[in-house]
């Protein structure tokens, strides 16, 4: 089986495993507990955080774990926009987490304004620029996008942002580029950021939310009062002493350069049948169309094959998610006969171009099907 679909999850790394077993088996008792076995608990916990705040290049007390990426970023809009009569800036590239958690706020009277993205999937920031206002409270921007790999240059964006108004927060999904992109909160200038273990080797349930010192913001879930009040639950210790070594393992192994060659192999052996790159942004997210054929088709014929490749989010797959393919400009049938294609640190060139090849042969069947 070869595995094409690493921006929906990914597998759980050896770090990360051998975490989960240490301390599920041996180091299983609650953090909050006050005897010595429960203090070293709250110490791997401790390590975990600031592990994982020097990769964001912030300090460990401005990082809380949560359940996952789709809870930080519905925390992030339900508690982190406090003007209910301020307008929210969110672009047409988001995630549906974010985006969801927008439209509730919308649903709230709140005025929701959407960005609109380039040709290459990226934000417009003449356009993000045009919404912000000195009543904008708010604005989210993904890191890099789940769909088109485009990725947002947060430094310059907050810095246009807060050029116009220095008092919106700034949020960021970072999901998709955590432990793959270098990434420096402090020098991005955001004051929210989202991630997510599953994406970088670590258990699926178990996310974080960067909160900027000085941004004050109420609990989603109250409690017990664990992550300092403000995220209560007994910690997933398990995950997130998995999620630290895996985000170090992953960026560890993560090659951009090799990345860039199965990329390559892929779009040179699909080119010859008419395919079109989708924003090619370049990285380790390739969505493509092949017209003429129908998707979710390809995506079965080709998991018969043993190649697993993605249609776009996985979270949405239910809806045939076109949001953002149709805010690139994507037309109907070029929507339909998409498909994204991300690799990952266990992916490698010889991979690459047996599956690029299966793919191939399946468009040149499901094409001569359909005629
Ligand atoms: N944001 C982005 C960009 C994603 O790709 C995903 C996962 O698909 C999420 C958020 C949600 O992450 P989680 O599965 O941890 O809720």
């Amino acid at each position: 089986m070869i595995f094409l679909d690493n921006a929906s999850t990914s597998k759980l790394c050896p770090p990360a495993l051998a975490a989960a077993v240490e301390m599920g088996e041996k180091m299983y008792f609650n953090p909050s507990a006050l005897y010595g076995e429960a203090l070293k608990v709250k110490n791997a916990i401790e390590e975990a955080r600031a592990q994982l705040a020097s990769m964001l290049g912030i300090e460990s007390d401005e990082l809380y774990f949560t359940s996952c990426a789709t809870e930080s970023n519905n925390w992030a809009f339900e508690k982190g926009v406090k003007n209910k009569k301020g307008n929210i800036v969110v672009t047409k590239g988001e995630h549906a987490s974010v985006y969801e958690s927008a439209l509730v706020q919308k649903s709230k009277g709140l005025d929701v304004r959407f960005v609109s993205l380039n040709k290459d999937g990226s934000v417009n920031i003449d356009d993000l620029c045009s919404k912000i206002d000195e009543n904008t409270c708010f604005a989210s921007v993904i890191h890099l996008s789940n769909e088109t790999g485009a990725i947002n240059d947060l430094q310059i964006i907050s810095r246009r942002i807060r050029e116009i108004n220095p008092r919106v927060i700034i949020h960021s999904d970072g999901v998709q580029a955590f432990a793959k992109e270098d990434i420096n909160l402090k020098k991005f200038g955001v004051d929210m950021y989202s991630i997510s273990a599953h994406k970088v080797g670590g258990l699926k349930g178990c996310g974080a939310l960067y909160l900027r010192k000085g941004i004050h913001i109420a609990p989603l879930i109250a409690g017990g009062g664990q992550e300092r009040g403000l995220r209560s639950g007994t910690e997933n210790v398990v995950g997130i002493v998995g999620f630290a070594a895996a985000a170090k393992y992953t960026r560890e192994r993560y090659d951009a350069e090799k990345i860039k060659e199965m990329r390559a192999a892929v779009i040179s052996t699909l080119m010859p049948l008419g395919i079109k790159v989708n924003g090619n942004a370049g990285g380790a997210i390739l969505s493509i169309s092949a017209e003429g054929i129908k998707a979710e088709v390809l995506q079965h014929m080709l998991s018969d094959k043993g190649v697993l490749i993605g249609l776009g989010s996985a979270c949405s797959s239910k809806t045939r998610n076109n949001r953002v393919l149709s805010a690139i400009g994507l037309s109907a049938k070029e929507i339909e006969g998409s498909i994204r294609i991300s690799f990952g640190i266990d992916n490698d060139l010889e991979q690459a171009i047996f599956a690029a090849n299966i793919i191939k042969e399946q468009i040149i069947t499901l094409r001569g099907n359909i005629r």
